[in-house]
């Protein structure tokens, strides 16, 4: 009887999941061959080549806006698969823009308004810069911020070689081992400076510089979109530009009043440069309450996706739809991982 139950139940679960209807939005940030790219940010050109090309045979490819729609009237088509983009790095403009027209898929790439044009690295990319590049650095590390005062000693790690870097390229953020005490810093100081405020991070990141003795340059490796070049990369039709607030941060962890300052600021000064709507937003760092919720739709905002890991199932909120995160995977790990998604 047992036995029997566990049949139907998995008989029930297999049909479900192979046969409701489901959209995959699929989460980039860049397109780029890095060196070393300890948050996992990036896929390889040639990487996304093979994603482009696999989506292009096995699925149909569609705008935000459509599914949005497609959730309003109940209708998933089967195998839409959507693709966003992140943050508002320069590599979607330069390497992933042409390879989409020549595909003829569309994507959203959603824009850290406040960062256009900026001389400045995502805070981040800054840390990597300052931490986890070949260099010396001064043997202990002090700072007092808000919740009192920290201290870090390099235990002999003050000098990084090239050859230590090349050693330690491959490491990520996700490893659970930390090879060395700069990576080590590296991760508490990444903690620490995501759950800062704006100005609080920017004064830290001040005081890192100063105490590693590098002047604020930004790589151009590790740029972000101007405002002509947002222009240039909406042009065209095929990619819709969606806001990311303006400083990318935490909005649940803010007040009400300035979430809504990132929220409308950002709406703001992209349709001023576009000259046209701005209809969707992605909540930087998948932070948001239902509070955020109501700020969007109020600023006028049509649709927004989290960073909630799922599939876009039946009767979803079109205001938090979930997306998945696109790794540097090849070709084939690619297909895999994505036909497990969609059942197919
Ligand atoms: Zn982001």
């Amino acid at each position: 009887m047992k036995l029997g139950n566990d049949l139907i139940r998995r008989g029930v679960n297999y049909f479900h999941h192979r046969f409701t209807p489901r959209v995959l939005v699929l989460l980039y940030h860049r397109v780029i061959d890095l060196s070393f790219d300890p948050q996992l940010l990036s896929v390889t050109p040639q990487h996304f080549d093979e994603h482009l090309e696999i989506l292009h045979q096995f699925t149909q490819p569609m705008r935000l806006k459509d599914l949005a729609s497609a959730i309003q009237t109940d209708k998933l088509p089967r195998r839409g698969v959507v693709i966003t983009f992140d943050d508002g790095y320069i590599d979607n403009l330069q390497e992933a823009k042409p390879m989409l027209e020549r595909y003829a898929i569309p994507a959203t790439v959603f824009v850290t308004a406040g960062q256009l044009g900026s001389q400045d690295e995502f805070w981040w990319d800054e840390l990597d810069r300052l931490l986890l590049q070949p260099g010396k650095l001064p043997e202990t590390l002090y700072l007092r911020i808000h919740d009192g005062s920290h201290r870090w000693e390099l235990n002999g790690a003050t000098e990084y070689t090239e050859d230590d870097y090349m050693r330690y390229r491959g490491w990520h953020i996700d490893q659970s081992n930390d090879p060395t005490p700069r990576h080590k810093l590296y991760r508490s100081l990444y903690q620490l400076l995501h759950s800062m405020q704006q100005i609080e991070r920017r004064r830290t990141i001040e005081k890192l510089q100063n105490w590693a003795g590098k002047d604020r340059w930004r790589r151009l490796s590790h740029r972000t979109l101007n405002a002509d070049e947002v222009v240039l990369l909406a042009q065209g039709g095929l990619v819709e530009i969606g806001a990311h607030t303006m400083t990318h941060p935490m909005l649940a962890t803010l007040p009400i009043s300035l979430q809504r300052e990132e929220i409308s600021q950002s709406k703001a000064c992209l349709e001023d440069l576009l000259d046209q709507p701005v209809d969707s937003f992605a909540y930087p760092h998948g932070s948001y309450t239902d509070e955020t919720i109501t700020l969007i739709r109020e600023a006028g905002f049509k649709y927004a996706c989290s960073s909630d890991t799922d599939a876009v199932w039946r009767g979803e909120d079109p205001f938090k739809m979930p997306r998945v995160v696109v790794r540097d995977w090849d070709g084939d790990e690619f297909a895999r991982w994505l036909k497990g998604w969609l059942g197919i």
